[in-house]
């Protein structure tokens, strides 16, 4: 049996160079994650890549199965979760190429299953009870904590805290829901963000947003707005810093039975009605 400890979920540039990676395909009760998981060894560490949007990108935001992704990174016995995504600036200071580690977050999706815990019984005839998630503190103090301290020491100084309000998309923001988003003193936009901290958090696995700006929002710039291909220009020109600075986070994170933060917490005073993974 493939064990891991450690969850990353993003594109395949971060661990297509690792050797001995073991492709798994995880079949959970909500149904296929986005892609294989991709076990290998990481400073020491057993770490289960998930490419977010599958090979080849074939999967938009809004259609990405969170809850199957969570829930098969668990079964394998992850239970901290780094969440590298690209999002767009919504302050003129957070240019193309800053890293932002949030520490709260805004949901502004639409369309997407955000709960394990809906009454809704699962294929092994178990019912998960109601249960409401404690959210205020959407991210893990240790694993921000690991991931600023990380960037520093690849001399990437990277922005300390902010909000990430997450869109539905697959399209861009117009000028007017940007400079909204951007009044309201709101930091970057993104598209996964949201429920994948949420479900995370339903599961008691801590999770690590690592939000690196791929270009100033539609209301903050004074050109024609986002466009993919610059997206795509800016992400390629720094995955491989990020890659650094994800790689030595993993290897800052504390062993699965040290965790001691409110993540590990977030069941208290509930009974779920379901075995988890
Ligand atoms: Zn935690």
């Amino acid at each position: 049996m493939v064990h891991a400890e450690i969850g990353v979920i993003g594109g395949s540039g971060f661990y297509s160079f690792l050797q001995e990676v073991t492709e798994l395909q995880v079949e959970t009760p909500y149904g296929l994650p986005s892609d294989s998981l991709y076990v290998g060894e990481l400073a020491g560490r057993q770490v289960a890549f998930l490419p977010r949007h599958g090979r080849g990108h074939h999967l938009p935001p809004h259609r990405i199965n969170y809850r199957a992704n969570l829930w098969a990174l668990r079964s394998l016995g992850v239970r901290q979760v780094l969440g590298p995504c690209a999002v767009g600036g919504l302050r003129p200071e957070y240019g193309p190429g800053t890293l932002l580690v949030p520490d709260q977050l805004v949901d502004r999706t639409k369309s997407r299953a955000q709960t394990f815990f809906d009454g809704h019984p699962l294929p092994d005839g178990t019912i998960p009870n109601v249960v409401h998630t404690t959210f205020a503190d959407p991210y893990c103090p240790v694993g921000r904590d690991a991931a600023l301290a990380a960037a520093r020491g690849r001399d990437w100084e990277p922005v300390d805290g902010g909000t990430m309000v997450v869109v539905e998309g697959p399209r861009f923001s117009t000028r007017a829901e940007s400079q909204w988003h951007a009044a309201m003193g709101w930091s970057v936009v993104g598209m996964t963000g949201h429920p994948e901290a949420v479900l995370a958090r339903e599961l008691g696995l801590c999770y690590t947003s690592m939000a690196l700006v791929t270009d100033l929002d539609a209301g903050v710039e004074t050109g024609e707005g986002v466009s993919h291909s610059e997206v795509l220009k800016v992400f390629g020109e720094n995955v491989g810093r990020l890659r650094a600075v994800l790689f030595d986070t993993v290897a800052a994170l504390p062993r699965t039975e040290d965790r001691a933060c409110l993540c590990t917490r977030a069941h208290e005073g509930w009974d779920l009605g379901i075995e988890l993974p």
